[in-house]
């Protein structure tokens, strides 16, 4: 049967074109109930593994979210039992960590191991230090004391320090929304790393990598404190801890991934400065100033620190919705423009050859973007289920398309075996 979208021709057993993506049986190409880079989800779900970490399948998703779990319970275990240097420095860098992990663990690019995004993580990391170290030691370190000692204090909203909520919750979100994007926006401008997934990747792993030294940098006083052991006010450091743990950087990563998704764009090349991504980059920053202008003020609140955990939680779950929206009609328009230039058969991110699906493992058909039967986007799929699917490896793109792949770059005397770099 013809695509209704692309008039491309499929068996009479698909569920969604294999070119475009577009589900026959509805006879639609927005797919609102089918996330193009996890089918069995909706695209405007809440599910944070899918969206930031888009190459995982739903089995390797799985054990993300269970070592997240499990971890995330023993840092706020030591939180409980007051062991605050453990349970601040675990929870600064736990997504940052588990991110490299997977970057490493899906192998993305094959040219360019984990070593480009462990580059990423320092440098971002060392532009995090010195901000912060402005921001909360060297300039405004009067500012961030009363501000600081003021809210502690609950001497209502009166007491609060307007300059200080500007600094804290308006100026430094700016500045530090410029830091997380210049290098992610650095990398996502080389040619091998032009898909939008890309620049997500690196937005996120730039945004969690600041949020974590920045952490450091503010909870600094914990670790030079003379009692390893805190046993007052146990039960808001937990929230504490937890905020800081799941929800600030989550929304500093999701936040960033956006904007350097947007600096990518859909289909092959980089977007770069349009006003797209500056659209982008100002919907980062509108976010990251709801979030600490709502943690700040909260904070004169009873239960304040709860309030400020439930409204990161609110923020989050509208960046990681934006984010999948963003994918959703990116993978879905770009398809649906390659299907318009041909067959597929020059179309580098499709397959080349029949081969089965990472999620259901149906069949794929030939220069397919997309599984025909689960209707999942074949370029959220993973390194390792990528060459398994005999697909173009990534790193050939630049390479013409009547050309093979190109053999892997002499390693020295290491041989083929040390592919990745892993070891
Ligand atoms: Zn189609
Ligand atoms: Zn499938």
């Amino acid at each position: 049967m013809a695509c209704p979208t692309c008039s491309s021709d499929n068996p009479e057993v698909a569920s969604y074109c294999h070119r475009c993506g577009t589900s026959l049986l509805v006879g639609d190409a927005k797919r609102a109930t089918s996330y193009a880079v996890q089918s069995a989800e909706g695209v405007t779900q809440f599910a944070v593994i899918s969206t930031v970490m888009p190459h995982t399948s739903r089995h390797s998703a799985d054990n993300y979210r269970w070592a997240m779990i499990i971890s995330g319970a023993l840092i706020l275990a030591a939180a409980a039992l007051g062991l605050l240097p453990i349970a601040i420095a675990a929870a600064a860098f736990l997504v940052p960590l588990a991110y490299l992990v997977y970057i490493d663990d899906v192998n993305l690019w094959e040219e360019a191991p984990a070593a480009v995004v462990v580059g990423l993580f320092v440098a971002t990391g060392a532009l995090a230090v010195l901000i912060s170290m402005f921001f909360f030691q060297w300039v405004f370190d009067a500012q961030w004391a009363s501000f600081a000692s003021g809210s502690r204090a609950r001497g209502g909203i009166e007491a609060m320090s307007f300059p200080a909520l500007l600094i804290f919750a308006v100026l430094l979100p700016v500045v530090a929304e410029v830091a997380k994007n210049v290098f992610a926006v650095l990398l996502a401008a080389r040619p091998q790393f032009d898909d939008m997934i890309d620049g997500l990747t690196f937005g996120v792993a730039a945004g969690t990598a600041y949020a974590a030294f920045e952490t450091i940098v503010v909870f600094w006083p914990v670790f030079t404190a003379q009692d390893f052991r805190t046993t007052t006010g146990v039960a808001s450091w937990m929230i504490v801890v937890a905020n800081v743990m799941v929800v600030k950087s989550l929304i500093y990563g999701t936040a960033t991934g956006i904007a350097v998704a947007a600096f990518s764009g859909k289909g092959e090349g980089y977007d770069g400065f349009t006003p797209t991504y500056f659209a982008y980059f100002g919907l980062a920053v509108a976010a990251n100033v709801a979030y600490w202008l709502g943690v700040r003020l909260m904070a004169y609140l009873p239960f304040g620190n709860g309030l400020g955990l439930i409204w990161g939680f609110l923020i989050l779950a509208a960046l990681v919705v934006k984010i999948r929206m963003m994918l959703q009609v990116a993978l879905l328009e770009a398809a649906v423009e390659e299907a318009a230039k041909g067959d597929g058969s020059d179309d580098k991110r499709s397959t080349y050859v029949e081969t089965y699906c990472p999620e259901c493992e149906n069949l794929l058909l030939t220069n397919a973007s997309f599984c025909i039967v689960c209707g999942t986007s074949v370029r959220s799929s993973s390194r390792q289920a990528r060459s398994a699917m005999g697909m173009r490896p990534v790193g050939a793109a630049t390479a013409p398309a009547a050309e093979p792949p190109a053999p892997p770059p002499p390693t020295g005397s290491t041989g083929p075996s040390s592919e990745g770099g892993a070891e």
